[in-house]
């Protein structure tokens, strides 16, 4: 297994192996009987180049064929088929798709009849939910109690428009989910350590955080961003956590602090073993986020 560097010293995130495809998952989600989930690495995959080689993009540049084979192998993973996944159209929205049956194999063996979806929710088995990532934030959500699963893209953009909080509210308008059920994961994506924002950013999360009255009163904002230096402050940039703005997210949401686990593998700290837009000045292929119900 190659190592891997890690930000802390709890393995929150766990390695797992099929022959040569390495795949990453949290031991709390696994606990859960009734899912499946995984988050990809570059291994095990027959892409080339930059792409090298579990490319999870059909629109980066790479071989079609070679993305449905990357595809194929992480389903056989789930047990699963290709014609099984239903993915996002990720454009930085707070859109959550309520998918079902007759979404299956939408944007991997067919097109897709949706655009500007972030978030994937559904109650129904045989469907693995797939969305994708090269540093942005991966989020999980199982409840186990109404077996109803999500998967959303939390870029700097969609935490700022809280798709976490847009994600536990839709499963509770449409399958009666109760936040305080819901499990959740903050997948491997860029660390603070690696984040440098600008002024325009910080000052968007500001805004976000201070409007919204729990993450105001838990002086929320304060602990997401910091400064290396006073130089850096003086240029109006800061060290972004997204980790944390996405865990506070959640709490915001109703879910228990004790139900969420956050990454402790950087996309940015291991550019070889994940895809990572920052380290490879964005010449690269996508990972991807599954989860489906048993
Ligand atoms: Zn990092």
């Amino acid at each position: 297994m190659q190592k891997l560097i890690r930000n802390g010293k709890n393995e929150v995130v766990k390695q797992n192996s099929a022959g040569d495809l390495e795949y990453l998952t949290f031991p709390e989600l696994e606990r859960l009987e009734c899912v499946k989930h995984l988050f990809s690495t570059r291994t095990g995959g027959v892409s080339r180049g930059i792409y090298s080689s579990m490319n999870l993009s059909f629109t980066r540049g790479d071989e079609e064929s070679a993305v449905l084979e990357n595809f194929r192998r992480i389903a056989k993973v789930l047990g699963a088929e290709p014609s099984q996944i239903v993915c996002s159209d990720q454009t930085h929205t707070t859109n959550v798709r309520v998918v079902t049956r007759a979404d299956m194999g939408k944007g991997v063996t067919r097109p897709r009849d949706y655009t500007d979806v972030d978030g994937l929710i559904t109650n129904e088995k045989g469907i693995v939910l797939a969305t994708f990532y090269a540093d942005c934030v991966p989020l999980y959500f199982v409840d186990p109690v109404k077996e109803v699963i999500g998967l959303s893209h939390s870029g700097w953009k969609g935490t700022v428009g809280g798709i976490g909080r847009e994600t536990v509210s839709r499963m509770q308008q449409e399958y009666g989910c109760r936040p305080e059920d819901i499990y959740a994961a903050i997948g491997p994506s860029i660390c603070r350590e690696c984040y440098e924002v600008s002024r325009d950013v910080s000052e968007a999360f500001e805004k976000a955080f201070t409007e919204n009255e729990f993450l105001n009163t838990n002086h929320a904002y304060e602990e997401i961003i910091s400064y290396r230096d006073e130089a850096q402050k003086a240029e109006g940039k800061c060290q972004l956590d997204l980790h944390l703005a996405n865990q506070w997210i959640l709490k915001s949401a109703g879910i228990l602090p004790e139900h969420i686990s956050v990454t402790d593998v950087c996309t940015a700290h291991n550019p070889d073993y994940l895809f990572s837009h920052r380290k490879t000045d964005g010449k690269r292929g996508n990972l991807g986020a599954f989860l489906c119900l048993n």
